[in-house]
């Protein structure tokens, strides 16, 4: 597996679930890991905390500057917080939609935009962005969220064309149900969350969901040389749900 020796990696949303286990990953394999998140709390004590909502500019701004002024350069980002919506197209007002598309499309402009300096200085610069399988599976009650998930995808391949001849390369990951505490949390709203953990590991083609490490083994992946040639592309770690 690739090293990340030398190397400086900031993961956003990198408190819980799929982040964590990034970050724990790429801290694992000798990366210097900064977790912006807003609560980041009970880190591993490897994992520099910077507590950051991806929807304010200031802060996205001071937290990227922090990282740098504290690791001296910055090679990676993940791009990786993100909010659910439940509903059809009407069930959501615009309040709602402006909130989720500005954690979950503009958050990630936003911490591109002032990442990118310092990773045009990179020799090895990579940035994945967290799509999701709803981005093109036409999930059920989930329009807002797919919305907002098709613009990541999209995001990724005009950040992929603008900065490849920087020697920035820019990819995505799109999980399909993922172990991580946002499922468990909506498991737990319901009547009896045992048999609904039970109907959804049967729905899917693996018989379980996906692991929080088996995204990020592919968002490690997709930040490493190893990828060296892939640019602009979407890695589905999805059990086969793509096809649904
Ligand atoms: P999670 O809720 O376990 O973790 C998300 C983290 O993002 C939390 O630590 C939260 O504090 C942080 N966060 C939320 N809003 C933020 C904001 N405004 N600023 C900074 N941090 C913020 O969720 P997860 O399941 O690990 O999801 C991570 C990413 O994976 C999301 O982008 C999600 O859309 C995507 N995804 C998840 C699944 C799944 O099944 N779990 C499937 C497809 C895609």
């Amino acid at each position: 597996f690739s090293d990340f020796a030398g190397l400086v990696a900031i993961v956003t949303g990198g408190a819980s679930g799929i982040g964590l286990a990034t970050a724990k990953l790429l801290s694992g394999r000798g990366a210097k890991v900064a977790a912006l998140d807003l609560k980041p709390d009970g880190l591993p004590e490897d994992i520099a905390g910077f507590e950051t909502n991806v929807t304010d500019d200031a802060q996205v701004k001071s937290a990227v500057d922090a990282v740098v002024e504290r690791f001296g350069r910055l090679d990676i980002v993940v791009n990786n917080a993100g909010i659910g919506a439940i509903g059809d197209v009407a069930a959501n007002g615009d309040d709602e939609w402006l909130r989720v598309l500005d954690v979950n499309v503009v958050g990630m402009a936003r911490v591109a935009r002032h990442a990118l300096p310092h990773l045009r200085k990179s020799p090895a610069a990579a940035i994945v962005n967290t799509c999701s399988i709803a981005a093109w599976a036409g999930l059920p009650q989930r329009a807002l969220y797919s919305a907002s998930k098709g613009a990541v995808y999209a995001l990724t391949l005009a950040m992929a064309a603008d900065h490849v001849r920087e020697g920035i390369r820019v990819n995505c990951v799109a999980p399909g149900t993922a172990d991580t505490p946002w499922v468990s949390r909506l498991l737990d709203q319901a009547e009896d969350p045992a048999a609904e953990r039970a109907a959804l590991n049967a729905r899917q083609p693996t018989g379980r969901l996906v692991s929080a490490d088996e995204v990020a083994n592919a968002i490690a992946y997709l930040a490493s040389p190893l990828s060296g040639a892939t640019v602009g592309t979407v890695l589905a770690v999805d059990g086969g749900m793509h096809g649904l």
